[in-house]
């Protein structure tokens, strides 16, 4: 036994057959995933098993090669973000994915009107741009010049299992564009606002590449859209979580009553948005976390039924 060799169960096959039952043990969950395959010296491999299956025998394997741990990142459509601008990590994930063309770090936090990031590239091709594949749709996004976030793609789901065919939606922070194509699957019609032009110009190319034509792209200050529409939406989607109450008063006029409201929230204490709902017409409310934020603070969000005047 040569050092570093661990004798195991083994299955022996003839290498032309040895990719199709390494995945069927795979699929079975026998494969000792911490040995390597090797030959037999007479034209044959052994599979190392977890298990004495028929025919296993005895052999002796040499280990996997440890795989170097990664630094933490979040990826976004082919763009790993680091938190810090630490270059030689970025080359070491770079190179652990095909699939990552770029890595990144941020200087400074989200910031201003448009809730963008500035970011330095710090490996692979010098471009911001991501291509984020979701649930079938495609966004394209230059993340230095618009908000995008593929942690809320579960809660986009969520959203587009409550939407009833022929609903009118109002997206009032539509950014490139992801909750509004998103529920533009089941809705008749999606009004998608947004105030930075880069947004909307990303969204109007967006809808464009998924063929989508409910949408419509707007480039607006939510605050005025209710001199635009009137209280005819189904559902109003709020994503600007860290001010979104001076926007309350044109939401719940552009809702119809029995319509819903999802008002997102930064908040470090459940209940937090509950004060600033007095006074609206607001017949139930439900609360629930959408993502942790940082230490002590996560985005919520509260599904407000609007109820009558009356
Ligand atoms: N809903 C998008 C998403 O999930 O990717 C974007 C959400 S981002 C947190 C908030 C967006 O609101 C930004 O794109 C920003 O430009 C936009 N915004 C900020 N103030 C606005 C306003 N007064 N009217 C319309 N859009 C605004």
């Amino acid at each position: 036994m040569s050092v570093g060799e661990r004798e195991q169960w083994a299955v022996r096959v003839g290498r032309q057959d040895g990719e199709a039952e390494r995945c069927r043990l795979l699929a079975a969950g026998l494969l000792d995933r911490t040995l390597r395959v090797r030959p037999d010296g007479t034209g044959h491999l052994l599979l190392p098993v977890l298990e004495p299956v028929e025919g296993a025998v005895r052999a002796l394997f040499s280990p996997h090669a440890p795989r170097p741990e990664l630094p933490r990142h979040e990826l976004v459509g082919g763009i790993a973000i680091l938190a810090e601008p630490d270059r030689e990590a970025a080359e070491r994930l770079r190179a652990s994915r095909p699939s990552i063309r770029t890595v990144v770090a941020p200087i400074g936090h989200v910031e201003g009107p448009y809730r963008t990031r500035r970011f330095e590239v710090l490996a692979g091709e010098d471009s911001t741009v991501a291509t984020v594949r979701e649930h079938g749709l495609v966004f394209r996004v230059d993340l230095a010049t618009v908000y995008f976030s593929a942690r809320l793609s579960t809660e986009r789901q969520r959203l587009l299992a409550l939407v009833r065919p022929e609903e009118r939606v109002l997206d009032m922070f539509a950014g490139a564009g992801p909750f509004a194509l998103t529920l533009a699957r089941v809705a008749g019609l999606v009004v998608a606002a947004d105030i930075n032009p880069a947004a909307v110009e990303a969204m109007v190319e967006n809808c464009r590449a998924n063929r989508v034509q409910n949408v419509l792209p707007l480039l607006a200050d939510a605050a005025r859209l209710p001199a635009l529409f009137s209280r005819s939406f189904d559902r109003v989607v709020m994503n600007l979580p860290l001010s979104p109450v001076p926007f309350l008063p044109a939401a719940f006029s552009l809702c119809r009553p029995g319509g819903t409201i999802h008002l997102y929230h930064l908040q470090e204490t459940e209940g937090e948005a509950l004060p600033a709902l007095a006074g609206y017409p607001v017949a139930k409310v439900s609360e629930r976390r959408v993502r942790s934020y940082s230490p002590g603070r996560w985005h919520a969000v509260y599904d407000l039924q609007v109820g009558s005047e009356e």
